[in-house]
């Protein structure tokens, strides 16, 4: 969706100043002994982000009907100011995630969880906007994201659906360079077989 300027970096301020109001939340109603309870489900939240990220763009983002119109204007225009509303995007976070897992595991498990999820998406946020708005030096790794996110919108939009991971697209064989790799493995293979 297209956005204003100050809807699009509302969620650079939001979802830092959420994160740090869960953290606390979580600290106050775990004991004292249980901190690094909080601290490894953070971790697991900030992973299941990851799994959200790859599952959410290639199922929905490029095969739900509405949704992919509107994440095809983001391939066609990288640079214009399209993304999920902080007004739609947060709320619906708490509904989905943050009031079920409370539900489940209570106060300090549903706010480091949530905590870890949205700092998962909000470095995304972060990853997804400077890969389409700063220069990277050859060699780093961000030289390295840029040059996976960039074969996802032009070479083919079937594979590399991680931004700020690979890890997914390896594991479920939609990692640009695998299937590269393998296709020049086969040549290879038949040109030896000949
Ligand atoms: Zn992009
Ligand atoms: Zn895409």
């Amino acid at each position: 969706m297209q956005l204003n300027r100050w809807n699009y970096y509302s969620g650079f301020v939001v979802y830092p100043a959420v994160i740090l109001i869960l953290s606390a939340l979580a600290l106050r109603a775990a004991p004292d002994v249980e901190w690094w309870r909080c601290a490894s489900l953070l971790v697991v939240g900030v992973i299941a982000w990851t799994l959200a990220e790859y599952c959410l763009h290639r199922f929905v983002l490029h095969h739900v009907a509405r949704i992919r119109d509107l994440h095809e204007a983001h391939h066609r225009d990288p640079q214009a100011l399209i993304g999920l509303p902080t007004v739609v995007g947060a709320p619906v976070s708490f509904i989905l995630l943050f009031a079920p897992l409370w539900w489940i595991g209570g106060v300090a498990l549903a706010c480091s969880l949530t905590a870890g999820f949205l700092l998962g998406y909000a470095w995304y946020l972060v990853v997804h906007h400077l890969l389409h708005h700063r220069p990277a030096r050859k060699g780093s790794l961000f030289f390295a994201l840029k040059r996976r996110h960039a074969l996802h919108h032009h070479v083919t939009a079937e594979g590399n659906f991680g931004v700020t991971s690979g890890i997914w697209d390896r594991l479920f064989r939609t990692d640009i360079q695998t299937h590269r790799n393998a296709a020049r493995k086969r040549a290879g293979t038949k040109l030896v077989a000949q």
